[in-house]
């Protein structure tokens, strides 16, 4: 899944406003982004997402042969196409964006009407049957893994429409830490302390409480990476993806001034004769997902090898925007040093 650009309203219009102006909630936002063809090309044309799920799904013929599968989120409905690539007897494909209306095509261009029906609905509406369906395939991963909560909508159609001895894939998520040096941030946050004359720090101290999506370079990591949280998709239950804490020991591999933590995930298809998986970390093949980076702000941690940083992640679903999640990290270390960060994810 790609992370829409925004699922906040857009600035106001500068016409002056409607004495009942229209009601749109963020999941409309969230939904409207989606119908764009834009950013299902950024998707498609993402080798390591698009051609893993191919790769498995076409050496896997046994898992999908004759089944009924659900695919959640279907976007174009290229996972669908696959699975019948594959020999499914029937895919129930479902989107709660218009992006339905293309899929609808692209499925009749390659002459797959009669295998693959399509709904526009929220997976949550879906008006099939309890316990129908023998597997459930879905691209749900954000940014952080877990930004847009679609995963709560994988788990809710598991939990309804999976039968039981079914499968859900990818079947399995880890979410990784790892610490990291970088001067980019103080340098982009400077340009605000005298911005043509003004004084503009504000918005430098706003920008750094952010957390970034972006590549961190390999040789910018200076300590191991460490498992935040394993996700095993057969079992997890809501409960746990929207509230859970962690804590890792990251260990610096050398002499250097760490400025955030990053992260980064794998997602992994082990079921079958033929694993597969990919990862969004920064020393492989680049995603779209890039990395998501966690500043100290305007801060660092000075270490030598083996000195040991202590990281304790909070991580929630935001009141009142269940896609947003609020991530506290807390950063412990030798001489008592400590550093506490909150982050919206959004
Ligand atoms: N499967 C496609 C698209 C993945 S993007 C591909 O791999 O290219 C995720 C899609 O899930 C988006 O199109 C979004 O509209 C849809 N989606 C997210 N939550 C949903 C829900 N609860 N019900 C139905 N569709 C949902």
């Amino acid at each position: 899944m790609s992370s829409p650009p925004t699922t906040s309203p857009p600035l106001p219009s500068l016409l002056p406003q409607l004495s009942h102006p229209p009601t749109s909630t963020s999941s409309d936002y969230y939904y409207d982004s989606y119908s764009h063809p834009s950013i299902h090309y950024e998707m498609l044309l993402d080798s390591p997402r698009t051609k893993t799920y191919k790769s498995y799904i076409l050496s896997n013929p046994q898992i999908f042969k004759d089944k009924v599968v659900l695919d959640v989120g279907c976007g174009t409905g290229i996972l669908s196409m696959f699975c019948v690539m594959a020999g499914a007897a029937q895919v129930i494909a479902v989107d709660n964006s218009k992006i339905c209306n293309l899929a609808r095509q692209l499925v009749a261009d390659n002459d797959m009407s009669d295998k693959i029906e399509i709904y526009q609905c929220k997976v949550e509406d879906l008006p099939i049957e309890n316990e129908s369906v023998d597997i459930i395939i879905s691209e749900w991963m954000g940014y952080f893994l877990l930004y847009e909560n679609m995963l709560k909508s994988v788990i809710f159609a598991r939990d309804k429409f999976l039968k039981s001895g079914g499968i859900v894939l990818p079947n399995r998520c880890v979410l990784y830490s790892f610490g990291f040096e970088s001067d980019t941030r103080d340098q982009e946050c400077e340009v605000w302390n005298d911005f043509e004359g003004l004084n503009f720090k504000r918005l430098g101290t706003l920008y750094s409480s952010e957390p970034e999506i972006d590549f961190i370079e390999p040789n910018m990591i200076c300590t191991n990476c460490e498992t935040i949280k394993r996700f095993d998709l057969m079992t997890i239950k809501i409960e746990q993806v929207s509230s859970f804490t962690s804590l890792q020991t990251l260990k610096f591999d050398r002499t250097s001034n760490l400025k955030g933590i990053g992260t980064y995930f794998e997602v992994g298809f082990t079921v079958g004769p033929k694993p597969i998986g990919f990862s969004t970390a920064p020393f492989v093949a680049r995603t779209h997902w890039k990395q998501t980076n966690f500043y100290l702000q305007n801060r660092s941690i000075q270490g030598v090898k083996d000195d040991e940083v202590k990281v304790k992640w909070d991580v929630g679903v935001c009141e009142g925007n269940e896609r947003d999640f609020e991530v506290k990290v807390e950063c412990e270390w030798k001489d008592g040093g400590e550093y506490y960060f909150k982050y919206v994810i959004n």
